[in-house]
């Protein structure tokens, strides 16, 4: 247990390659650093001036619950700050936390031995999972979750955290995403707000039940819709938005009185890492936890029978998903993405149009958006003009060199940045570039790309693009257009830039997808009236504002009777003259029921 620290974490080459510098502690779970990884893992400490060249470590999946505690635990014992790192590797997001210090003591090696060992016990696996399941349910029967103090006390604690912890959301969307603060605020921070104070605003409303109508059949009588909690249900979200995808959702399981659990993204490190933090110290946890982790820890999760499963992520996963959901009769809501057209007439008011076009793709985190347009259909006599005008939008907006601006988020991981460049070095579309192209990797950097007349073979065609890029079809006349959307997948969002009211109608009434927009980009998902989800391949159910808590609540149908009123037609021995009052009731002929009462026939 007193072995030297160094010894157990690093080479001793390491050690004598970075000498007399300070040494390095890394903290650790499963993984061993090879080939690639080690590359990346090179890159990324090279902005933090260490050398990992002789590193021989292992690295724990990234900003989950364990990994902090011990970083937190180390910290506090040995009295050194740790810095955080992350790095991308094989599609995922991988952090640490690792100690610089001028002397190695025994005795905070041993401390941190004995806190690994500690930690390695703490891995989230199929038992974790159950047990967080029974304790939860628990509560959840207990009714505690289901009253509206409960649920109000909840949600005003989500949004003193977001309010108090602001700056430290921002840092860590920074770290993650180098997501400007400006868009942090706008669609992390103040959306999130929003969507609580609406829950809190309306939530007295959404509870009661609602009236409803009843029919001759069960006169007298009087009906309602009472809307009641689902149990225990699981969120899972991904990390383009890691604040608002996880929070939005949640807020909604708590307004219709459900506990839950969420599993933010491991390729948010940063943000998953925060939200298990903030969550743990603002919200009761008796009824509302967080489990960080990757696919082992979804996976354990995945086993466990919920009252509902809210996942926003790729169709791939979606798949796994709701195959794990059905084993338990689970239902759920899959929040998924699509390719999102953009169709841009020629009569349109050309700056406002490009600049909203701007604006919903590379204005929002540089296009790593579910909804962001993600191809153009114009028609081939105005994208030349179009395209111009995007040419000078995009200096305007960001500089003549794209990639040093601070007002575009990076690629989220090395993983994607590597997709994305694939998609831009596909032979097919090597002439097709008009605009951007550049690329930094170090930096996980993309420039606002565009391409024309790429064909619909090529790679970036083929699936979402959720980057930078944005090819330009172009068709002989503008309807034709809905032919080519329709001809694929049915979008997450469909866009439509005209003035011409008759082809608005028809764009409407023709293209399929989850939402629209006419005349701008995005903005219908910060309405709270309307559902926001996708259809076909884009996703099942919808949530935001009333549609979140209808997402989480079943509809109870309450029929209420009195001892008085009953029919005699319903009762055995059934005879000729029942049958015909009973027809002539069903089918409210007054005549023909006054003919049964008296014992006349019509026919
Ligand atoms: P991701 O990699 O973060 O995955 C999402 C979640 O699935 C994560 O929590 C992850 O841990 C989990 N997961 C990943 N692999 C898994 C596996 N094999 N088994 C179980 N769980 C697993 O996110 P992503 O898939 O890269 O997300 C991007 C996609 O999400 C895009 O298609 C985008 O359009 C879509 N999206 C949709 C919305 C929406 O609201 N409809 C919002 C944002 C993103």
């Amino acid at each position: 247990m007193n072995e030297p620290l160094s010894s157990f974490y690093a080479t001793p080459s390491f050690f004598s390659h970075s000498a007399p510098d300070p040494s390095v502690y890394i903290v650790v779970l499963h993984q061993h650093l090879r080939g690639s990884a080690l590359a990346a893992l090179q890159s990324a400490m090279s902005s933090l001036s260490v050398d990992v060249a002789a590193l021989d470590c292992r690295l724990g999946v990234g900003a989950n619950r364990p990994l902090r505690h011990l970083t937190n635990k180390i910290s506090s014992q040995t009295h050194i700050q740790p810095t955080q790192l992350s790095f991308s590797y094989k599609h995922k997001s991988w952090s640490f936390a690792f100690f610089r210090t001028n002397h190695i003591s025994s005795k905070s090696c041993s401390a941190t031995l004995s806190l690994m060992a500690e930690v390695e016990k703490e891995t989230f696996d199929i038992e974790k999972a159950d047990l967080l399941v029974k304790d939860l349910r628990k509560v959840y029967r207990s009714g505690k979750t289901k009253s509206y103090e409960w649920r109000v006390s909840q949600l005003k604690r989500i949004l003193k955290m977001v309010e108090e912890k602001e700056r430290d959301i921002i840092k860590a969307l920074q770290e993650d995403l180098s997501k400007p603060e400006l868009e942090s605020y706008i669609s992390e921070i103040s959306m999130t707000k929003g969507s609580c104070k609406h829950a809190l605003e309306e939530l007295e409303a959404w509870m009661k039940p609602q009236k409803a109508k009843t029919s001759i059949t069960t006169y007298p009588s009087s009906a309602e819709i009472v809307s009641e909690p689902l149990g225990v249900v699981l969120v899972i979200s991904t990390w383009n938005y890691p604040f608002l995808l996880s929070l939005d959702p949640v807020i909604g399981a708590i307004a219709a009185g459900n506990a839950v659990v969420l599993k933010p993204s491991e390729v948010a490190p940063a943000s998953s890492s925060l939200l298990a933090k903030l969550l743990e110290e603002y919200v009761d946890n008796s009824a509302i936890r967080v489990v960080e982790g990757a696919v082992a820890e979804t996976s354990a999760l995945l086993e466990q029978k919920w009252d509902k499963i809210f996942y926003t992520g790729s169709g791939h996963v979606g798949r796994i998903v709701m195959a794990a959901a059905s084993k338990h009769l689970t239902p759920v809501i899959l929040e998924l993405g699509g390719k999102c057209p953009v169709v841009v007439a020629s009569d349109v008011n050309i700056k406002v149009a490009t600049m909203r076009i701007i604006a919903g793709k590379w204005g929002c985190n540089n296009g790593q958006t579910c909804i962001a347009p993600d191809y153009i259909i114009t028609t081939k006599a105005f994208a030349p003009k179009l395209i111009d005008a995007l040419r000078h939008e995009l200096v305007e907006f960001f500089g003549v060199n794209p990639l040093e601006s601070d007002d575009i988020s990076r690629i989220v991981n090395l993983y994607h940045y590597k997709r994305l460049k694939r998609l831009i070095d596909d032979d097919k579309v090597s002439n097709k570039i008009v605009l951007g192209g550049q690329t930094n990797e170090n930096q996980l950097k993309i420039a606002p790309t565009i391409l024309l007349d790429v064909p619909e073979d090529a790679l970036v065609m083929k699936e979402e693009i959720f980057g930078p890029l944005l090819p330009i079809l172009t068709v002989e006349n503008i309807e034709d257009s809905f032919t080519v959307i329709n001809s694929r997948s049915k979008p997450l969002a469909a866009y439509f830039f005209t003035n011409n009211e008759d082809l608005k109608k028809d764009f409407v009434r023709n293209v399929s997808a989850g939402g629209m927009l006419i005349n701008d980009t995005i903005l219908h998902l910060t309405v709270p009236s309307l559902p926001f989800g996708g259809v076909g391949e884009s996703g099942m159910g919808s949530y935001h504002g009333k549609f979140s808590f209808d997402a989480f609540s079943h509809k109870k149908a309450v029929l209420y009777r009195t001892f008085k009123g009953d029919s005699p037609t319903r009762f055995p021995p059934y005879s000729a003259g029942k049958l015909q009052l009973l027809k002539s009731l069903m089918e409210g002929d007054m005549f023909r029921i006054i003919l049964s009462l008296i014992g006349w026939s019509k026919d």
